[in-house]
């Protein structure tokens, strides 16, 4: 599974998975677990913050804007 947060409002997006070789997805040392599953999480800002961004004067509110 793989997510995508945005860091001013905290959405957050399932995303489809990154294909082909993804670094971290295969530990290194997994002290004998065996491993099943591995989520990536992509840190940013959604587009309605990045709106509210270049747009000060509507910034104030954007964040209460939930649907
Ligand atoms: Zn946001």
């Amino acid at each position: 599974m793989c997510w995508k947060v945005c860091r001013s409002c905290s959405r957050m997006v399932d995303v489809d998975c990154a294909v082909g070789h993804t670094p971290c997805l295969t530990a290194a040392d997994d002290s004998g677990f065996e491993i099943d599953e591995a989520e990536v999480i992509y840190w940013g800002r959604c587009p309605e913050c990045l709106a509210a961004a270049s747009a000060p004067t509507a910034s104030a509110h954007a964040s209460e804007q939930l649907s």
